[in-house]
């Protein structure tokens, strides 16, 4: 009886530093009860690295705690509180549909965020209902470990509970419950809140937990709110080039979707890229484009803009010096991007040095890629294999120069050929979470209950460079369809 106990100990191991800042920053919460949660899936290898045990998750006291139905011990419920620009307009937001339970200290003392999404109504939920259907909490499992396996970094996904209760959109669905693992869920929508509402001293309590919570303590930094801004665009420089290389586009990069801690945030409308294409939007809501593939990089800059002017009272007591500073760093963002882009797209290529006329080589390759209607991933993993069949741009003369010039490049360098394939495969993925397979695994799932096809997907995804046989199967692009693939938002 003793030993049962022992093993059915779940590993929740809480402390809730969040609940420590100014109370501006959010609302205490109550759980709210759904009718019967049943579990659909949960993260093996997550809940190991949150010291957590995979039997007493299962067990229905485990299911009850990610279902919001049981609070467990330690937890200190709450909802956060933030802004943001939406498409451009600036409103006020907040966790509507979710409650941070607390931050769990891995057995390596890291500590993460455990948040519930899609559990029920807050103060900060407006007109909506507070809950997530069943296809969009299994989408973001699916792309959010995708994106984990291919070294991005991200939110991850721990478990999807049912609710056991139907939610409410054009038809009625089925509601459930993303477990949500973050590094933080500050966002830059938290800071323009403390900016809009809060007073100075409760703007800087939010930058000191920021600081200590992802980026040291600023140790060193003479000026540490300077540091705090120049981490955050590093991150973000870094974070987006790793986007733009494997062609993931977010969707809504809007203020509040944009994490202080650099990593992926929030899979509503996000997709990735077939053919290859800078205006590839696949979100419904964006008609201008806004959030297109080749303008993430220019919002990226204008969302860290937007997080710059709310630390200018940090920054320094002079206005125009404090403003001075802030523009400096974010000058330094389209560089950084650039950099970490450029150096990304080398190894894509297995170019292990620099040299000047790299960058033209690239555009070439994009600019035919484009012309000719090239899948981005099956283009660069038939350079990777040598393997060129199945694409127009393949049979090209424009190709076939540029593929004389790439090979001179390589001949160059002093790594063998076989480095550069080596250096290729780790960098050019065989699998993304393709639109139609995607689609396939959550039609299963959630017309016939049937999860056999998610699992088989996210097994592939699990260890996309890998270049598998079983994987193989999967680079298959979608039949041509006459209507465009469209995602929608928060749903
Ligand atoms: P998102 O588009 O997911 O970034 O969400 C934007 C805002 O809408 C956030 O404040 C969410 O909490 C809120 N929201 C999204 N869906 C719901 C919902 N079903 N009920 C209440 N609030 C929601
Ligand atoms: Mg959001």
């Amino acid at each position: 009886m003793e030993e049962r106990k022992i093993i059915l100990k779940t590993g929740w191991n809480f402390n809730n530093s969040y609940a420590n800042l100014p109370e501006l920053f959010f609302e205490r919460q109550s759980l709210t009860h759904v009718d019967s949660p049943k579990l659909i899936i949960l993260n093996d290898h997550l809940t190991a690295y949150l010291g957590l045990n995979v039997q007493a998750l299962q067990s229905s006291d485990g299911v009850a705690v990610l279902a919001g139905n049981q609070m467990p011990k330690g937890a200190l419920p709450l909802s956060q509180a933030y802004a943001g620009h939406q498409f451009g307009h600036f409103t006020m937001l907040g966790d509507g549909r979710a409650l941070l339970l607390g931050e769990q200290i891995t057995p390596k003392d890291e500590r993460v965020d455990i948040q519930l999404k899609g559990s029920g109504r807050t103060p900060y939920s407006r007109g909506g209902d507070g809950r997530a259907t069943l296809g969009s909490m299994l989408r973001e499992y699916i792309i959010s470990e995708a994106m984990y396996a291919l070294g991005i970094p991200t939110t991850r996904s721990l478990a999807v509970v049912t609710t056991g209760e139907p939610v409410f959109r054009e038809t009625k669905l089925p509601g459930a419950v993303l477990t949500r693992v973050a590094a933080s869920h500050l966002r830059v929508g938290t800071f323009q809140y403390a900016a809009e509402w809060g007073t100075v001293e409760e703007l800087r309590a939010l930058a000191d937990y920021a600081l200590k919570r992802h980026f040291s303590d600023g140790d060193g930094a003479e000026n540490r709110y300077l540091c705090l801004l120049q981490e955050v665009i590093k991150r973000q420089a870094a974070l987006i080039a790793k986007w733009q290389l494997v062609g993931f586009i977010h969707g809504v990069m809007n203020t509040d979707n944009v994490s202080i801690s650099g990593e992926t945030i929030d899979y509503g409308p996000c997709a990735f890229m077939d053919n290859y294409d800078p205006a590839t939007v696949f979100s419904s809501i964006d008609r201008q484009g806004r959030y297109a593939y080749g303008n993430q990089p220019y919002i990226a800059g204008w969302n860290l803009a937007r997080f710059a002017e709310t630390l200018l009272p940090l920054l320094h007591d002079n206005k125009e010096k404090a403003t001075q500073l802030a523009e400096n760093a974010i000058a330094e963002f389209t560089q950084l991007y650039h950099s970490n882009w450029l150096s990304g797209m080398r190894t894509k290529l297995g170019i292990f040095n620099e040299e000047p006329e790299d960058e033209i080589l690239i555009e070439n390759l994009l600019n035919m890629m484009q012309k000719y209607d090239a899948d981005y991933t099956n283009t660069f993993r038939a350079l990777t294999f040598d393997k060129f069949s199945d694409m127009t741009l393949f049979d090209t003369e424009s190709f076939t120069i540029w593929h004389k010039k790439w090979q001179e490049r390589l001949y160059r360098q002093e790594e063998s050929k076989d480095c550069s394939i080596e250096l290729m495969k780790s960098s050019n993925p065989e699998i993304i979470p393709r639109n139609h397979r995607v689609e396939e695994a959550l039609y299963a799932a959630e017309k016939n209950g049937d999860y056999s096809v998610m699992k088989k997907l996210l097994d592939v995804l699990s260890n996309p460079y890998a270049h598998s046989n079983e994987q193989a199967g999967y680079t298959a692009l979608p039949e041509k369809s006459t209507c465009p693939y469209r995602t929608f938002c928060g749903t």
